[in-house]
């Protein structure tokens, strides 16, 4: 399922350059991701970078947003035409 930046977000930025997607963003208050980007990762890394690098955990996993992995390895090929996910990340 797709992450998505709660309140606690204090706006730091750390999480932007991290996302293999582009999905993450500041928004008017707080960071925000793309859900459309958003993989959970899946295709880059074994785990979510975004709350890796997030020092007050505000990245979560987003219920509105429930999706299987194929789904989000379909994503991630359409993000990265011509490339190959890592392997062990989907
Ligand atoms: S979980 Fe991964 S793909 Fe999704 S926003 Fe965070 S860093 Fe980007
Ligand atoms: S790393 Fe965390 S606190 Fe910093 S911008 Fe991203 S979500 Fe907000």
């Amino acid at each position: 399922m797709a992450y998505k930046i709660t309140e606690e977000c204090i706006s730091c930025g750390a999480c932007e350059p991290e996302c293999p997607n582009q999905a993450i963003s500041e928004g008017d208050t707080i960071f925000i991701i793309d859900p459309q980007k958003c993989t959970e990762c899946v295709g880059s890394f074994m785990s979510s970078r975004c709350a890796e690098v997030c020092p007050v955990d505000a990245p979560q996993p987003d219920p509105d947003h429930k999706e299987s992995k194929e789904a989000l390895l379909a994503r991630w090929r359409k993000l990265h035409p011509g490339e190959e996910p890592a392997v062990g990340t989907y």
